[in-house]
């Protein structure tokens, strides 16, 4: 099968990669309808994360079974499914605490490369939910974005405790911030600011639903937010973006009492215990146990309530992967979908 393959930064390959098969009798095998370049793929894209051997890249995808292991039971060949990052029981305490990308028998599915045509899929019963019907095409977009970005915005957001009546800063206008606006809304927040400087960024933000947009970033930014607050700060921050400027901007843009959910994966971050003991800001977030989401979000997207996959600006075969991660890494798209 072909497949995207990082050689060193800035070097993808699409490439002969060997079939996966079943190995053991939890695995799926699934056909990828689409997959996609994501935010965290440009760390080691740019260098900023170690590449010492080539490595298959990917680990956002949806498609159709093609097989299954002898213990799988809850999804069969035919069946559309999309699942996460991490392969998951699904039945551990810690699973069950609504945790699954820390599951005590997790599995990452980037080692096993989703930029391809085929993917195994480990623990398939917990990992793969599946859609009522196969989806018409239109809905395969969004259905994707639930594997990851839109599930990790959702997270973002119920990790902030966004809620009726409360006002929301999201910091960091990529697919996840986009997506957290979304999930905002649909949590029914009052109000919704997106902090971006990128117009067809800002635009689709107002779309997901934000109410007011900062184009200020760190000191500014967070004085921007306080003015619109009353000079409180929100109750709710997302931040997702990662790095030290946009933690800080988001525990400061936070009124006391309140909550910032992060799910910016953080490089170099170092949080200031004093201020962070003086600030009253409650933090909670991690990598997205985007399982815990998946059955409510491909619900809401099978019935036409959210569209999500509207962040997808840029469409392309699976073989110009390589011109994917470029466009999004010099910013020309928000992110990138592969058609296998
Ligand atoms: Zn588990």
């Amino acid at each position: 099968m072909r497949g995207a393959v990082l050689y060193a930064p800035g070097d993808v390959r699409v490439e002969e990669r060997t079939d996966p098969t079943i190995e053991k009798p939890t695995d799926a095998v699934v056909r990828l309808a689409a997959t996609c370049v994501c935010g965290s793929d440009l760390w080691p894209y740019r260098g900023i994360e170690a590449v010492d051997r080539p490595a298959p890249m990917g680990h956002e995808y949806a498609g159709i079974v093609e097989e299954v292991g002898g213990d799988v039971r809850s999804v069969q060949p035919g069946q559309f499914v999309v699942g996460s990052f991490f392969a998951s029981d699904n039945t551990c305490e810690i699973c069950r605490a609504g945790y699954q990308t820390s599951c005590i028998h997790r599995e990452p599915v980037g080692a096993l490369g989703a930029q391809a045509e085929r993917l195994r899929v480990p623990l398939a019963d917990g990992t793969l939910v599946a859609t009522p019907d196969l989806p018409a095409d239109e809905l395969v977009p969004s259905l994707l974005a639930a594997s990851d970005v839109l599930g990790t915005g959702w997270f973002g957001a119920v990790a902030a405790e966004v809620g009726p009546g409360k006002t929301v800063a999201v910091v960091g206008d990529g697919a996840v911030g986009l997506l957290a606006v979304l999930a905002a809304r649909q949590l029914g927040a009052e109000r919704i600011i997106a902090m971006s400087r990128h117009q067809p960024r800002q635009r689709l933000a107002r779309e997901f639903g934000a109410t007011d947009i900062v184009t200020e970033r760190g000191e500014e930014g967070v004085a921007r937010i306080k003015d619109l607050t009353g000079g409180l700060g929100a109750h709710s921050v997302v931040e997702a973006v990662g790095t030290q400027e946009s933690m800080m901007q988001a525990i400061r843009a936070t009124r006391p009492g309140g909550h910032v959910g992060y799910v910016g994966v953080a490089h170099g971050v170092e949080l200031p215990g004093e201020e962070l003991f003086f600030s009253h800001v409650h933090l909670h977030g991690g990598p997205a146990p985007v399982r815990r989401f998946l059955p409510e979000l491909v619900d809401l997207i099978c019935t036409r309530q959210i569209d999500p996959g509207r962040v997808f600006d840029l469409e392309l075969p699976l073989d110009q992967a390589a011109e994917g991660y470029r466009a999004m890494d010099e910013r020309r798209a928000i992110k990138t979908l592969l058609r296998p």
